[in-house]
């Protein structure tokens, strides 16, 4: 086993090219998943094929969630490497937090996502691999999807360490200086930066008295379990595809408590047409949040045995929500999501605070020619084919078809004069 651990080490540093990957050159599946959070101190730069240390790279992405790996895989189809990714974990991003969650895409859009890149085309049937005994048209619990993004960071980690070094670890800072970024006070250099940071759930409830419960909990049955009980009044407020997965582990749950649900509109369903444009795709209730949602909210069901109480507030005289409300000691706000806290960004000298930052939503621009944001922080803006309203673009095949379209589309107009070449991906 050590032998065979020595020759792997052995065999990555000849293969060295542009970076090594030091935390993870040598590490078991085990040492990925479980080393600690760092800030990224005491690490070693990664070495060139002459064994002298290097510390610049064409591309930082920050985030190895779902749409870090897009941005990674799309750098390195387009040859815009070497490249830095950072990540504390490498787990996957927030869908680690949502293992049991029943997904709102349909199995075979995961699959697409795994299968689209080049460069991780060896590793593909392995990630799919989690999705064999699927219904491709249904939805799948989000592990599936969970396991299929780490696998797809371990076969890029395992077949491309010379061209993607990935550092276990936060960045702090990021200066621009001299066109290129100086990251984490001077430990690398980059001269293109994709943030892919994710974001939270907003928690900011308007009743502070009520006790609050966590969203990410109240989306895990085994865990809300233990946090409510029969004597509970729990106030759910929202009506997204998370509100409704709340509602459902709430009032499915045995000698649950009773739940009144503050809410702005109705209920709304994506629809899917035959010619595969989807309404309300981003917006609608989809999957099992779906059906549950029309056979138990529709029918008034947990109205008529005296468990839920709906309370639409745009409706609603105040008094009578705050009577509502009165009945509740526990609350769970499904209302969106913040953005996480960015690094320190420093620009021409001046720091940057967070709302000088903006993107364009529709190529990922924060800075031209420097700085991009992707994911659910950084989202794409569609407009809905039937109501005509904007809506964000959330969901792991959307970061990457968003992602190649956009990076792609700059490393052909920019490749050239940046000195990097462009591979297309062939169909
Ligand atoms: C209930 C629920 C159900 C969902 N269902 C689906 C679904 O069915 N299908 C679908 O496609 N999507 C689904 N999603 C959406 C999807 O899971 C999220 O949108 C997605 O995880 C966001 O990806 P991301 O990569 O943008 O961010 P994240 O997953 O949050 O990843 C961001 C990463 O960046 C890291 N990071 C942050 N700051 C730094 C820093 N300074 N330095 C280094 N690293 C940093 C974080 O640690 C994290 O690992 C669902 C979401 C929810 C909440």
């Amino acid at each position: 086993m050590a032998l065979a651990a020595g020759a792997l080490i052995k065999r990555s540093l000849s293969r060295l090219i542009g970076c090594r990957a030091e935390l993870f050159a040598a590490a078991s599946t085990a040492r990925f998943h479980s080393a600690p959070e760092t800030l990224w101190q005491n690490t070693v730069p990664p070495l060139d094929s002459a064994g002298s240390l290097i510390n610049r790279f064409a591309s930082l992405v920050v985030g190895a969630g779902p749409a870090g790996l897009a941005v990674a895989t799309s750098l390195l189809d387009s040859a815009c490497d070497p490249i830095l990714w950072v990540d504390p974990h490498f787990q996957s991003g927030r869908l680690h937090s949502y293992l049991d969650v029943p997904s709102n895409t349909k199995t075979k859009l995961f699959i697409q996502f795994a299968e689209w890149p080049q460069h991780t085309a060896s590793s593909a049937p392995e990630a799919v691999r989690h999705f064999q005994d699927q219904d491709p048209d249904k939805g799948c619990q989000l592990q599936l999807a969970q396991e299929m993004v780490t696998s797809m960071t371990h076969g890029l980690h395992r077949d491309h360490a010379d061209k993607v070094c990935l550092q276990r670890g936060r960045v702090t800072s990021m200066v621009l200086e001299d066109g290129l970024w100086n990251i984490n006070e001077g430990r690398a250099f980059a001269k293109r930066a994709y943030l892919a940071t994710g974001s939270h759930p907003r928690d900011d409830s308007p009743y502070p008295d009520l006790q609050k419960l966590d969203l990410d909990d109240a989306l895990i049955p085994s865990k809300l379990s233990g946090l409510v009980s029969s004597e509970d009044t729990v106030c759910v407020i929202g009506s997204s595809h998370s509100a409704v997965l709340v509602l459902m582990n709430l009032l499915e749950m045995r000698d649950g408590p009773k739940v009144v649900n503050l809410h702005r509109s109705p209920m709304k369903y994506a629809k899917y047409l035959t010619d595969g444009t989807i309404i309300l795709d981003n917006t609608g209730l989809k999957g099992v949040a779906a059906d549950w949602s029309r056979e138990k909210i529709e029918t008034q069901h947990f109205e008529q045995t005296g468990r839920l109480q709906r309370v639409n507030i745009s409706e609603t005289p105040q008094e009578a929500v705050q009577q509502a409300v009165s009945a509740c000691n526990k609350i769970v706000s499904a209302v969106g999501f913040n953005r996480n806290p960015l690094p320190k960004i420093v620009v021409e000298g001046k720091q940057l605070s967070s709302n000088d930052i903006r993107h364009d939503p529709h190529s990922g621009v924060i800075i031209p020619d420097r700085l991009f944001g992707y994911g659910i922080a950084f989202p794409e803006k569609v407009v809905d084919p039937e109501y005509g309203h904007t809506e964000n673009n959330i969901g792991l095949l959307k970061f990457m078809k968003y992602v190649r379209k956009t990076c792609l589309a700059r490393a052909r107009t920019e490749g050239s004069a940046a000195g990097f070449s462009v591979m297309h991906r062939t169909a």
